[in-house]
């Protein structure tokens, strides 16, 4: 722990760290929305390492500050470089660790991010999990309310595994909900995970949000989650995540089955406060 600490330290420094991307598919048209990036961490010695593995580390040490504002340039820079390289129009979606999320840098972070990007904020969605929000909702709603008056579309990763108070669910201005990958698992052969996830697409669909599955491996989950409404999913069974260039490929690949999505269907967000704004 402590060695993967002090390696991690000069991680950024030495170019160990990448992000891999992994398409967010629409599940009525097929077409890509998003592209969430992964954080990789390609350790000279051990190979990569499983964020899993690293971020706690990271969180403890302090050092998440560094490393996330690193992926939060880094995946605004990727969007900018495929942008001018002519990719169809795509958001680039970010975990935000909940001390990054309370740190009070936060939006000046993202603005920089983006500016130096030149990217316009709807290209950027946030994931954020329901306790690194919960945990101090006041606080989270003020900067969450900053971030989607901006035009930076918010999702819910890992939803149904944390807790969520309904009320301030309600009030924060969210785009999607991300269903966790545990409930997508069974889906097929346990009927109380067919329960849950019913239950959070209606509880989206009833707040206006958008609703995302995790983890989709298979075609016979894909058509259960599409029968019972739900909207984009991420899994294996398009892609895992991937380098760059791999998923410069990957796109090319669907695009050829699919039409590709016009700006304005790409910068349409769910967020109630984002319509308020002039
Ligand atoms: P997450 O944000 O919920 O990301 C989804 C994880 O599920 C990813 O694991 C992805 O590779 C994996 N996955 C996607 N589709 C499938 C599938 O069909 N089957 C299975 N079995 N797995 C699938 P990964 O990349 O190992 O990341 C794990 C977690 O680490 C992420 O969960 C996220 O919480 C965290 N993480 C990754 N990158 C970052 C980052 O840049 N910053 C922060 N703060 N956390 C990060
Ligand atoms: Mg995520
Ligand atoms: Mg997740």
């Amino acid at each position: 722990r402590l060695a993967l600490e002090a390696g991690l330290r000069h991680a950024i420094r030495d170019g160990q760290l990448e992000l891999h991307y992994q398409p967010k598919v629409d599940l009525a048209s097929g077409r890509v929305r998003s592209a969430e990036a992964l954080l990789r961490w390609r350790h000279p010695q051990r190979g990569f390492v499983p964020p899993n593995v690293f971020i706690p580390i990271a969180e403890e040490g302090g050092l998440i500050l560094s490393i996330g504002e690193w992926v939060l340039r880094q995946a605004c820079a990727q969007m900018r470089a495929w942008l001018d390289s002519g990719m169809p129009p795509l958001r680039v979606s970010v975990n935000l660790s909940a001390k990054q999320f309370r740190h009070g840098d936060l939006t000046a972070v993202v603005c920089s991010a983006l500016e130096d990007a030149q990217l316009q904020p709807g290209y950027l969605e946030l994931e954020l999990t329901e306790s690194s929000i919960m945990h101090d909702a006041e606080a989270s709603a003020a900067t969450l309310q900053l971030l989607s008056t901006m035009g930076v579309h918010i999702s819910i990763d890992d939803f149904g595994t944390g807790y969520s108070s309904l009320s301030y669910l309600w009030r924060l201005p969210l785009d999607k909900l991300k269903i966790d990958r545990s409930f997508v698992r069974e889906l097929i052969s346990n009927p109380d995970d067919v329960a849950i996830v019913k239950a959070i697409i209606s509880l989206a669909h009833s707040l206006r949000l958008g609703v995302v599955a995790e983890g989709v491996e298979t075609v016979e989950q894909l058509e259960h989650l599409r029968e019972l409404g739900c909207d984009q999913y991420q899994g294996f069974y398009c892609s895992p995540a991937v380098p760059p260039d791999a998923f410069v490929d990957l796109i090319k690949r669907l695009r050829a089955e699919t039409p590709a999505l016009t700006e304005a269907d790409m910068l349409r967000t769910q967020s109630r406060m984002y319509a308020y704004t002039p």
